[in-house]
């Protein structure tokens, strides 16, 4: 079987290298000459909105899945007149605009910050006026990993963040006071069979995903089920196939929807070690129409995104039970180059193992 991916990037060299021992050889398309995946998928060089790019992406695939949620619509509608697609383009049209997503949310009712639509000034006081301080203005479309987005708490921060952000069509969110952050990490089948990977506990900085622990402690069974419970509700909703992302704000016993990715996340790349079948071999499974497997954890896992520079490689795997993903890519300020993920048997030497990495590297975000 040939899977096509729209994006060349660490996704889809990590979905191309669980889909090899299944017998399924991957093509990406992508704008760059010298994309990530390169070393373990054939690639198209083009840009996603080039029709003859898709025609040979469409002819190079029996299936076609994409690694990036702002591949545009348009693109991968006119692929699935042709050659099946996977998640279903509607998936993509609602993760692409903050908007259309919060709404998409409240529609099946899963709980999300207070938020309003700015088209305009007059909008934006408006907003400010009835959902009061602190909020967050964020752009309704290309914002990720922080980017375009800028957290008001005083009145002073008001003309800063409207003369940084404001003439694009904006949200403004109430600024949630979570206990933590948690993601979902769920898989549909093309039965229409659902599964859920164990909660996970992620830490941001400065916008972007610094840490994530697996499974997430403290989370109780109800919160699980309610999450599992949310995450269907958007699966079945969409008629999905393949894995599905979302992200939580916790306060105490809520759970509030941050954002859904459909498809493979940072946030689930503990599943490589950590997992009985990786987020990736999952999806890649979805999408070609293969039962899924387990989502079972497999002991306790962290992972530690490589963000702008490149580790000692041997000092890091001296340590037992460490693993480097380490992505080829050149070294520039915030780009994601690798991750590390450590696996133990249990949550305490975990902690102990990540707290021995943490003192030979610093995972500071440059
Ligand atoms: P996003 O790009 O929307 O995922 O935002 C990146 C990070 O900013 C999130 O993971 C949170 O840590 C923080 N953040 C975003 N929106 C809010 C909000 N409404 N309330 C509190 N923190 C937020």
């Amino acid at each position: 079987m040939r899977l096509g991916i729209l994006g060349g990037g660490q996704l889809a060299r990590m979905m191309a290298l669980a889909a090899h021992p299944l017998g399924i050889t991957c093509a990406v398309l992508d704008p760059s000459a010298d994309p990530c995946a390169r070393p373990v998928a054939s690639v198209i060089r083009g840009e996603f909105d080039d029709l003859q790019s898709l025609y040979e992406l469409a002819r190079a695939s029996d299936v076609i899945t994409y690694e990036f949620e702002n591949v545009p619509v348009e693109s991968a509608r006119w692929l699935a007149e042709r050659v099946p697609v996977f998640p279903p383009p509607d998936a993509l049209e609602v993760s692409q605009d903050r908007i259309v997503e919060k709404d998409f949310f409240a529609k099946l009712g899963i709980p999300t910050p207070a938020f309003a639509d700015v088209l305009s000034r007059d909008d934006f006081d408006r907003a400010l006026r009835g959902i009061g301080l602190p909020v967050v203005l964020k752009t309704r479309r290309f914002g990720y990993d922080g980017k375009g987005q800028c957290v008001i708490r005083t009145e002073d921060q008001i003309e800063p963040a409207w003369t940084q952000l404001g003439g694009r069509p904006l949200i403004v969110e109430g600024f949630v006071e979570f206990d933590r952050e948690l993601s979902s990490i769920a898989v549909r089948s093309q039965k229409g069979e659902c599964r859920y990977y164990p909660l996970v506990e992620n830490e941001h900085r400065d916008g972007m995903l610094y840490r994530s622990l697996a499974p997430a402690a403290n989370t109780g069974e109800e919160l699980t089920e309610r999450a599992c419970e949310f995450a269907e509700r958007v699966l079945n909703e969409l008629n999905y196939v393949g894995v599905l992302a979302i992200e939580w704000f916790q306060d105490g016993p809520r759970l509030i929807a941050n954002e859904m990715a459909p498809r493979v996340h940072n946030s689930g790349h503990w599943t490589l070690e950590g997992a009985a079948c990786s987020q990736f071999e999952n999806h890649v499974r979805a999408v070609c129409g293969l039962p899924l497997g387990s989502t079972s954890a497999i002991g306790h896992s962290a992972m530690f995104n490589l963000i702008g520079h490149r580790p000692g490689f041997d000092t890091i795997l001296q340590i037992p039970g460490t693993h480097l993903h380490w992505y080829g890519k050149e070294t520039k300020p915030r780009r994601k180059v690798g991750h590390i993920t450590v696996a133990a048997t249990s949550a305490d030497e975990r902690d102990h193992l990540a707290a021995e990495l943490l003192l030979r590297h610093d995972f500071t975000i440059r």
